[in-house]
């Protein structure tokens, strides 16, 4: 089932996903063409409250926890 175009958990993103960088942690939202935008405080909001958005924000956060620790 690898078709090239496969996006993170199966799924290609749709404006209005939330998106955590898992390099420095920003979190974003897709827009219309499917690029991303910093997230307003009140999308901030909206999306913690979404546990599968809480998990995705907690990988990103100990995986930049990780790699600072190592440079440290
Ligand atoms: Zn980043």
């Amino acid at each position: 089932m690898l078709d090239g175009i496969t996006g993170v958990g199966g799924r290609m993103p749709k404006p209005g996903d939330g998106s955590i960088c898992s390099y420095c942690g920003a979190e974003n939202v897709f827009d219309e063409h499917l690029s991303l935008r910093p997230m307003t405080k009140k999308e901030r909001k909206m999306f913690a409250r979404k546990p599968e958005y809480q998990i995705m924000r907690d990988v990103a956060r100990i995986g930049i926890k990780q790699r600072t620790a190592k440079l440290n």
